[in-house]
């Protein structure tokens, strides 16, 4: 026997027993951001390296260490998407959504990280997300935090906190990267290596670090929230009531900084303590220099994306998936000359009953093994076409869930007999 091939570390199978909490989560997402006026937009999931570059930042982890990029047979270099902001941005370019336009864009898919796979942390994982382009001020920041929040509660998913910080106008950004970077030189022997480069090329980043050596060090560092200027306080502030009077509850993280370089103003994270270590399910904010940074005119942007992942965990502990739709009918056969018939009467049934799940037996079997099969197939019903039925014309109804005689029904009844029996 040759050897199987086996699926890539870090990429998953979703298998059928998983599906329902899959579909419940995009199904629930889909309508909610479309209530909020949230049109959905797929972009290609591969796209050319440069896009990533300049759209992530080269000195952020997932260009640095993370990205599976490869040259293409002409020798342009490509990556699978890490994420899905710089996509949509480029295809708002492109295809003139963006210049003086508002736009409240949601996607889904798939994105993929060179990571060390663990628990909730893939090479291949799958993100919801929302953009709103063109918007200026905390309005819309407060929106995205909303729509998030209505979405834990319509997933009946609880233990979910927010997390909420400002970086301020990238002048207040500069201004307190300064005052960082002359903090952590004064205590440049308790950086680690990484934290080390990060002074040169993204000092922000250190504050973010999980190193647990550098926890106290980071504890004391200056905070952003002291070098905001006016404007920046402001627009925090105005935030915070816009959260405070919608009843949100959250909490300022002063190290708050996100992994991504084109964050300014408003940044947020929803995190729960019931995943263990990968804990934050959606993280956003403004992201305003974007556009810019992609070739566009100076604008105004914010979003967020979700963990797929992490929430279908949340989900499944939290007993929250819904039992997929089951088969009402499942039509089994008796004698070699009902193959063709039955499955034409099956067709014929799902003309007539819209939406009607009807499983029919296929690939033989005795007619006990075919009960079996339409027991388990959790079906209300099992339609019986013997060649006795054949020759009079009639199918027979037998219910498998109740304690009713089994029926012979003519053809001309049978549909009115399967609704009634069904509901
Ligand atoms: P982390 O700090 O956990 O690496 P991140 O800042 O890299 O997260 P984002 O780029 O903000 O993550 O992605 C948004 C969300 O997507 C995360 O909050 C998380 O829920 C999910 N996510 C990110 N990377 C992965 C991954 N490798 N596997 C599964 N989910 C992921
Ligand atoms: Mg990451």
């Amino acid at each position: 026997m040759v050897n199987q091939v086996q699926v890539i570390r870090g990429m998953h199978d979703i298998l059928p027993a998983d599906m329902p909490a899959w579909n419940q989560l995009e199904d629930i997402y889909r309508v909610l951001a479309e209530s909020y006026g949230y049109r959905q937009i797929r972009t290609p999931i591969v796209e050319k390296t440069a896009l990533f570059h300049r759209g992530i930042g080269e000195v952020t982890d997932i260009v640095e260490k993370e990205m599976y990029s490869f040259d293409d047979r002409n020798g342009e270099s490509l990556s699978l998407r890490p994420e899905n902001t710089a996509s949509v941005v480029r295809a708002g370019l492109e295809n003139g959504l963006i210049a003086d336009q508002q736009h409240r864009l949601w996607y889904c898919g798939p994105m993929f990280r060179h990571e060390r796979p663990q628990k909730g942390r893939y090479r291949q994982f799958h993100q919801l997300g929302a953009e709103a382009i063109g918007m200026q001020g905390p309005a819309i920041e407060a929106e995205l935090i909303l729509l998030a929040a209505r979405f834990w509660k319509r997933l009946g998913l609880e233990n979910i906190q927010l997390e909420i910080n400002s970086l301020g106008s990238s002048d207040c950004r500069s201004r307190f990267r300064e005052t960082l970077v002359s903090y952590f030189r004064d205590h440049y022997d308790c950086l680690d290596e990484d934290s080390q480069r990060r002074l040169e090329t993204n000092p922000l980043r250190i504050l973010d670090s999980k190193n647990p050596h550098m926890q106290n060090l980071i504890k004391q560092a200056p905070k952003l929230a002291d070098s905001l200027d006016s404007d920046s306080s402001d627009h925090f502030s105005e935030l915070c009531e816009i959260l405070d009077l919608c009843r949100v509850d959250y909490q300022v993280n002063h190290r708050l900084v996100r992994g991504l370089d084109y964050y300014s103003h408003t940044v947020f994270e929803w995190v729960t303590d019931s995943l263990g270590a990968q804990g934050t399910v959606c993280a956003g904010g403004r992201y305003d220099g974007l556009i810019e940074q992609l070739g566009g005119k100076p604008g105004y942007a914010a979003g967020f994306a979700m963990g797929c992942e992490r929430l279908i965990s949340m989900i499944i502990d939290q007993e929250q998936v819904k039992p997929a739709t089951a088969c009402d009918v499942y039509l089994v056969m008796r004698g070699e000359k009902t193959q063709a018939v039955a499955q034409g009467l099956a067709e014929s049934l799902r003309d007539q009953i819209p939406r009607l799940n009807l499983q029919t037996q296929a690939g033989g079997g005795s007619f006990k093994s075919q009960m079996r099969r339409a027991d388990k197939s959790g079906a209300k019903l099992a339609l019986i076409l013997g060649e006795s039925e054949l020759k009079a014309g009639t199918v027979s109804i037998k219910s498998l869930r109740e304690e009713k005689p089994q029926q012979e029904v003519s053809q001309e009844h049978l549909v009115s007999q399967i609704c009634q029996m069904l509901n």
